[in-house]
C-alpha cells in the first residue's frame, strides 16, 4: 500500500516548489537560531534572504560530521531544551558521539517516514512485525516502532539478537514483516534450516534490511532461503534514523527518498559541485522539515546515485541506489572518479574468480594507471594448470579480456587486468582490508 498518497504520488513540479518553499523558510530558521549556521552562512557570504528555490541550496554551506562532534552535546539544537522529547547518539569510533534530538514533531515526521517505508515495503494495518533492530541510544530499534505504531502493525519490539527467541516468535506470533540487517537475515535462515523449519511454511512476507551494505547477490540469497521479499532501508543518525528511503517491493530498484522532508543532492566528494544526474556521488542532505536539530547540506560520505524517473509502483518521488561505498576510499584516476566498490560489484558472481582481489596504482609518462589483479577460484586455478596457464593459456587470456572489458564499460575508464592465483590477495586481519597499492608517489 502506498501510506500517503497524496504525498508520495505528488507531482513533480509540485514537490520541487514544496521543497523551495521549505528550505527558504529554513534557511532563515537556522541563521536565526542556530549560532554554528549564522557564522558559517556569514562566511559564505550567503543571506537566507537570497534562498528562494532549490536552485539556491548550492549557495548554502556544507554540514559535516566533524562539525556535529565539535558542537557536542547540544551546540546544533535550534529549540529551547525543554521542547525536545527524546535523544539518540551514535556510537564514535572514536572520542565522543554525535547526538541528535527531537521535538514532538520531529518524532511524528519520523514516524510518517518510517511508516511510507513499512508502505512500500508490502505491509498493511494488522499486519504483525517483529522488530530486531537494537532499542537504545541507536535509532533503529526505536525508529521503526514509531512508524509500525502508528501504520498499525502489532509491534513486537524483541531487539536484536537472540537468535533462538526470533525463530520462537517468527513461529509461534506467526510474524508478517521483520526488521534487521542483512547479514542477520542469513543467520536467521541458516539457524531455522538447522533446526528443521522450513521458512516457506512461515507467514513472514518481508524482511526490511538496513544498517549495513549489502549487495544484489545478497538479496538474491536471502530471498531464497528465506522465502519472502527483502527491501533494502536507508537512514542515518545524523538526519533522521532509520527512514529516509526505502525500496518499494514492486521495483526493488533504487530506494525512494522522503522528498518533502530531505532535500537531496549528490555531489562531487572532491571538487564539492554537483554531478549529472544518474552519476554517482556523495549524497548530501538537507533536512527541510526538522525542528531540533536541522542540518543544512549534510555531508553523508555514502556514495551513490539518484534517480528520479517515475517508478513502477506509482510513487513519484526519486530513488536512490544503494550505498556503493564511502566517499573517503575514491579514487581519480585520469580525472574519473572510481571507488572500489565499483570494481568488486563488477567482479561479484563470476564464477572463475574469488572474492578477494588487488588494485594498483602507478604513474606513467604523467598518466595514472589502474592494474586490476582479481584472485581466481581453486578451480579455476587447476583448470588451466596452474601459474603458467594462468600467464598463456587461452582459457585465461579470454577471462582477462572479458574483465578488462567490463571494467571499461562500468568504471569509464581503462584499467588493465592481471589474474592472480589462489590465497594472493589480501584478507581481512580484524581491520580494514588493505586492497590498494597506491605507487604514484
Ligand atoms: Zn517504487
Amino acid at each position: 500500500m502506498i501510506w500517503n498518497e497524496e504525498i508520495e504520488t505528488m507531482d513533480r513540479g509540485a514537490l520541487v516548489a514544496l521543497q523551495s518553499e521549505r528550505l527558504s523558510k529554513l534557511a532563515a530558521y537556522v541563521y536565526e537560531r542556530v549560532p554554528h549556521y549564522k557564522q558559517a552562512f556569514d562566511e559564505a557570504g550567503v543571506s537566507p534572504a537570497e534562498i528562494k528555490s532549490v536552485d539556491d541550496v548550492t549557495k548554502l554551506p556544507f554540514t559535516t560530521k566533524e562539525q556535529m562532534r565539535d558542537s557536542y552535546p547540544f551546540k546544533m539544537f535550534a529549540v529551547p531544551m525543554d521542547q525536545v522529547i527524546r535523544t539518540h547518539a551514535s556510537s564514535g569510533t572514536t572520542g565522543k558521539p554525535t547526538v541528535v534530538g527531537y521535538t514532538r514533531n520531529d518524532i511524528d515526521m519520523w514516524a510518517e517516514c518510517v511508516a511510507r517505508c513499512f508502505g512500500m515495503s508490502g505491509a498493511k494495518p494488522g499486519d504483525i512485525f517483529q522488530n530486531a533492530y537494537g532499542y537504545g541510544l541507536f535509532t533503529g530499534g526505536l525508529g521503526m516502532h514509531y512508524g509500525a505504531e502508528l501504520m498499525g502493525l502489532n509491534t513486537i519490539p524483541v531487539s536484536g539478537g537472540n537468535t533462538a527467541r526470533q525463530m520462537l516468535l517468527l513461529q509461534d506470533f506467526q510474524t508478517n514483516l521483520m526488521a534487521c540487517t542483512p547479514s542477520y537475515a542469513l543467520t536467521l535462515a541458516d539457524a531455522l534450516n538447522g533446526d528443521g523449519v522450513d521458512p516457506a511454511d512461515l507467514p513472514v512476507r518481508s524482511f526490511i534490511l538496513g544498517a549495513e551494505p549489502w549487495t544484489e547477490v545478497m538479496r538474491e540469497e536471502i530471498e531464497a532461503k528465506l522465502h519472502a521479499h527483502a527491501v533494502n532501508i536507508y537512514g542515518l543518525s545524523e538526519i533522521l534514523g532509520p527512514g529516509v528511503s526505502n525500496e518499494c517491493i514492486e521495483a526493488k530498484d533504487g530506494m525512494h527518498l522522503m522528498e518533502d522532508h530531505f532535500l537531496c543532492e549528490i555531489i562531487d566528494p572532491e571538487t564539492g559541485e554537483p554531478v549529472a544526474e544518474g552519476e554517482v556521488g556523495e549524497l548530501v542532505i538537507t533536512t527541510l522539515t526538522k525542528e531540533a536539530i536541522p542540518l543544512i547540506r549534510y555531508r553523508t560520505k555514502d556514495l551513490c546515485s539518484i534517480n528520479t524517473e517515475k517508478c513502477v509502483c506509482g510513487r513519484t518521488h526519486a530513488r536512490m541506489s544503494r550505498v556503493l561505498g564511502r566517499a573517503d576510499d575514491m579514487l581519480i584516476i585520469r580525472g574519473v572518479n572510481v571507488f572500489p566498490s565499483q570494481i568488486e560489484a563488477t567482479m561479484l558472481g563470476m564464477e572463475e574468480l574469488s572474492p578477494h582481489y588487488k588494485l594498483i596504482l602507478t604513474r606513467k609518462d604523467r598518466l595514472d594507471a589502474l592494474e586490476i589483479q582479481p584472485e581466481v577460484s581453486e578451480d579455476f586455478f587447476r583448470e588451466v594448470d596452474g601459474l603458467d596457464g594462468l600467464k598463456n593459456s587461452p582459457k585465461a587470456k579470454a577471462l582477462t579480456q572479458e574483465i578488462t572489458k567490463m571494467m571499461r564499460e562500468s568504471l569509464l575508464v581503462g584499467a588493465t587486468v592481471t589474474l592472480i592465483p589462489p590465497g594472493s590477495a589480501p584478507r581481512s586481519e580484524g581491520g580494514k582490508i588493505k586492497r590498494l597499492e597506491d605507487q604514484r608517489s
